[in-house]
């Protein structure tokens, strides 16, 4: 099975180092700091069989042909971004698959934040490798698709199933939680949540991955019912 731990790089991003339990075959994803990265590679024995991308963000894959150079990986990510990727070795798209080790992921388009932004899903370990779509309490900006498409991307996601580790790009949960709080004041299960996120904040810890069970109770941008709202959810958090 799938484990995934997060390698925080830059400012607030995380990377994702996963190993296949059975074989040790290794993947980073979304490499977008050299040294980080490499330290986190090394610790776990040296190995990088792989790097996947989410999207094409250079906040998501500036490390990425380098650390290609340094360990001999080969680098998965969108077809329909290749022209905005470093130079993919396997390219894929809805449907596909790739395999790491004994286990498998399969690929889900999930435009909204980016067209071309993809997740990869380990069923053998509940891991989603989720990028700038899903966040903890919150969901990607709007930059290049529209609130239809993002829609349709959670949903996606939302159906993955309540024992989900949701593996995002970015720890910018205690924030989201201040907007989900202004936006959803009533939701018992979010004030809780909100709660545990403020102390694992303030003890230094991250707030990743999260469940998704605790998304789909806590998360207003997950639970927005329809287009409208989420839109509306949307435009407001570019603001608040
Ligand atoms: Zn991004
Ligand atoms: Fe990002």
């Amino acid at each position: 099975m799938i484990t995934a731990q997060l390698v925080p790089i830059l400012s607030d991003n995380y990377a994702w180092l996963l190993r296949c339990s059975s074989t040790g075959a290794t993947a980073i994803v979304d490499p977008a700091e050299v040294a980080p990265v490499a330290a986190a590679i090394d610790a776990a024995g040296g190995r990088l069989d792989m790097i996947l991308l989410t999207h094409h963000h250079g906040d998501h894959i500036a490390g990425t042909d380098d650390i290609r150079a340094r360990y001999g990986a080969k680098v998965v990510g969108a077809r329909a971004d290749a022209h905005r990727l470093p130079k993919l070795d396997v390219a894929v798209s809805e449907g596909d698959t790739v395999t790491l080790g004994a286990s498998t992921a399969s690929v889900i388009d999930t435009p909204g934040h980016t067209r071309g932004h993809i997740s990869y899903h380990f069923a053998d370990g509940n891991v989603l490798l989720c990028g700038d779509t899903l966040f903890s309490l919150g969901c990607g900006r709007l930059l290049e698709g529209n609130a239809a498409e993002m829609f349709a991307s959670l949903a996606k996601l939302a159906r993955l199933g309540p024992e989900t580790l949701v593996c995002c790009g970015h720890e910018y949960t205690e924030s989201n939680a201040r907007f989900a709080l202004h936006a959803d004041p009533g939701n018992a299960a979010l004030v809780a949540y909100a709660g545990k996120v403020k102390a694992w904040r303030a003890e230094g810890k991250p707030s990743l991955p999260s469940l998704m069970a605790d998304e789909l109770a806590a998360n207003p941008f997950l639970r927005a019912p329809d287009v409208a709202t989420l839109a509306d959810l949307r435009g407001r958090k570019d603001t608040f």
